[in-house]
């Protein structure tokens, strides 16, 4: 069993599969048994499953403060 993946509010993550827009970094805006997440390119919001996510993602790109805004 693989431990539970530290998702946290602000965190930027990567996932395998790419907006239809291009962008591949998300920023997570909500935590839960569901996991928002706004796409960093077109800033599209998406809610999605947290077993969901653990499955789709690739990396935590940063974490909270490490964030560039723009
Ligand atoms: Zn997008």
């Amino acid at each position: 069993m693989k431990p539970p993946v530290p998702i946290r509010l602000g965190d930027v993550v990567r996932l395998k599969k790419k907006h239809p827009c291009g962008g591949e970094h998300w920023e997570v805006t909500r935590t839960g048994a569901d996991i928002g997440i706004k796409c960093r390119t077109c800033g599209r919001r998406v809610l999605i499953p947290r077993t969901q996510l653990e499955r789709q993602l690739k990396e935590i790109a940063a974490g909270p403060g490490q964030v560039q805004s723009g």
